[in-house]
């Protein structure tokens, strides 16, 4: 904004009838140029001098000090409207990525079950699931079983037959 344009909207920004984005390039002009900033300053002080010389209330305040406030306050809460817009997008993002990912996860698992389900197929009719999914998808399973069911049982039960048959054998 030029100072031209500051310079026409000085009358506009204090009676508020401007534009959000509008104020904004204003304010920002006028407190980056001191001959903007004066001019707005005189205006200021004429405007609300006479508003309130017409409705009979004393005249004691700092209009430049209340003033500053106001460009203060207006400067403020535009920057809170960014960030929070900002933020808002950044949790957005992060929410859409996390539920991509998810989404990602569930088609690996369902292509994964899918192609098991393929290879089964491909077993052809006489392929008896019931016996040998264990063993084709969940081998170490298989293997842990296998450990466990040893049974010591039997070994002792041939040992003593054997002791039987070498007792048997010396009777003759
Ligand atoms: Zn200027």
């Amino acid at each position: 904004m030029t100072c031209l344009d500051a310079q026409t909207k000085i009358i506009a920004y204090i009676e508020g009838g401007m534009d959000k984005d509008t104020r904004i390039d204003f304010l920002k002009h006028i407190r980056s140029c001191d001959d903007c900033r004066e001019e707005l300053d005189i205006y200021y002080n004429m405007i609300e001098g006479m508003r309130q010389m017409d409705s009979n209330m004393p005249i004691s305040r700092d209009f430049s000090a209340e003033l500053n406030m106001r460009i203060d306050k207006e400067l403020r809460q535009s920057r809170k409207k960014k960030e929070f817009f900002r933020y808002s997008i950044v949790i957005i993002i992060f929410g859409v990525l996390g539920f991509a990912i998810i989404g990602y996860i569930n088609f690996l698992n369902i292509l994964y079950s899918d192609e098991q389900n393929k290879i089964k197929e491909a077993q052809g009719e006489y392929y008896y699931s019931d016996y040998f999914d264990d063993v084709l998808f969940e081998p170490e399973n298989r293997l842990l079983n296998i450990n466990i069911n040893v049974d010591t049982t039997e070994e002792k039960s041939f040992y003593a037959k054997v002791r039987e048959y070498n007792a048997v054998s010396n009777l003759h």
